[in-house]
């Protein structure tokens, strides 16, 4: 369902094989520049007719291609195919494909996706065996060929450039496998902004000869969410006439003057755990939105959301690790103070005092929460794994 429930690390044999650059032992010496030119959403098949396939998915696997939203619904770690065919294909001339994530939220645009911090730190098992420098970037290629390039820390653009090479005989097309290794539910990442792929053919110089978009979405349940879309799609058509495919590019962030940064203590009953806990984790990506509207700046005004930020992230973790005790029939005990209140040594801050208050009524909620999900029989729990729980711990 969401990021903390299934995430698990890719078999082994995805990585560390010979399908990933350990090395930097790239063949051609020419290349691209390493980042995209003229960067923007708008279909442009250009001189060579570049088009980009999906590859319906006629197995059982786990993703799904909606032609209707041009989007594919995927898993984590899950290899799929893309195919990538030009009409006339001149002689004597390198061709290159780029892959480059992007928000496509306008008022998100300019900004870099990248994974987040749990999955790209090195000791993520999805990154052993792998150079640096790859640990950042949501997708990987499986082509041996393939460069990574961008770093965010330097604001250059996270994107995947691989030359194209000639169909085999008797094909028009060139088939080339990726996958994604972070979700776009991911925390102080994507942070559940939807994301595009922009495919764009290029010659050595980075001239744009073609471009293609694909929507994304890397979640758990890709079929059910597919539906949705669609069924929302749907909806919002009869709602609203079409609009057009180009985008303005999004206003510059704004700038740390006009941050409210005060507490607001929040004390509601919400009925289901399921519910319960999507308002927590929502709560959790609006205050990951803010602490990335800081990114690069030295202003340290992330502080008060990074607060709140671990604070949220401390509940769900509480709430997911007693839930899973509980349905999983743990030989535990757990035993709940009366309430939660800053040790002796605490400064006294009223700020923090509120927030001890709201943590407090929600450690009560969470009693009451337990209570009833011990006398309830039918959850199984197959959406709730502590496992993960360590890869945010609220720490930092
Ligand atoms: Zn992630």
């Amino acid at each position: 369902m969401e990021e903390e429930e299934d995430f698990k690390p890719a078999p082994q044999e995805f990585f560390g094989s010979p399908n990933y650059p350990t090395q930097p032992t790239y063949k051609e010496e020419i290349f691209p520049p390493d980042q995209p030119t003229d960067l923007c959403n708008e279909e442009y098949p250009g001189p060579l007719n570049f088009e980009v396939y999906i590859i319906p998915n006629e197995q059982k696997t786990p993703w799904e291609y909606s032609p209707k939203l041009n989007k594919i619904f995927i898993g984590i770690n899950l290899k799929f195919p893309v195919a990538f065919s030009v009409k006339t294909r001149p002689n004597n001339m390198k061709l290159y494909v780029r892959a480059t994530p992007v928000f496509s939220q306008a008022q998100f645009f300019q900004e870099l996706v990248h994974r987040c911090i749990g999955h790209q730190h090195p000791q993520d098992p999805t990154n052993k065996g792998l150079l640096p420098h790859i640990f950042q970037h949501i997708m990987r290629c499986s082509n041996e060929e393939a460069r990574y390039f961008g770093d965010k820390n330097e604001k250059a653009r996270l994107n995947i450039v691989l030359p194209l090479s000639s169909p085999q005989a008797g094909t028009e097309i060139v088939r080339e496998f990726y996958q994604f290794v972070c979700k776009n539910s991911c925390p102080l990442g994507m942070n559940r902004r939807p994301i595009e792929i922009i495919f764009t053919l290029e010659d050595q110089n980075g001239q744009v000869l073609g471009r293609r978009i694909v929507a994304v979405r890397v979640c758990s349940c890709p079929k059910r969410d597919r539906e949705k879309e669609e069924r929302d799609a749907e909806k919002s058509e009869k709602a609203s006439s079409p609009q057009g495919k180009k985008r303005k590019l999004a206003p510059a962030p704004p700038s740390g003057c006009d941050v409210d940064a005060k507490i607001y203590p929040l004390n509601i009953n919400v009925l289901g755990k399921h519910n319960y806990l999507e308002i927590l984790r929502f709560s959790r990506g609006l205050m990951a939105t803010e602490i990335l509207k800081f990114e690069g700046s030295s202003s340290g005004g992330e502080a008060p959301f990074r607060k709140s930020f671990d604070e949220i992230n401390a509940l769900i973790t509480v709430f997911v690790v007693i839930t899973w005790m509980f349905i999983n029939g743990a030989q535990a005990q757990v035993t709940f103070s009366r309430d939660w209140n800053p040790g002796k040594r605490m400064v006294e801050n009223p700020e923090f005092h509120n927030t001890m208050k709201t943590a407090s009524t929600i450690c009560h909620l969470l009693i009451n929460q337990v209570r009833q999900l011990a006398a309830c029989e039918n959850n199984r729990g197959d959406d709730l794994d502590p496992g993960t729980t360590t890869i945010f711990s609220g720490r930092r």
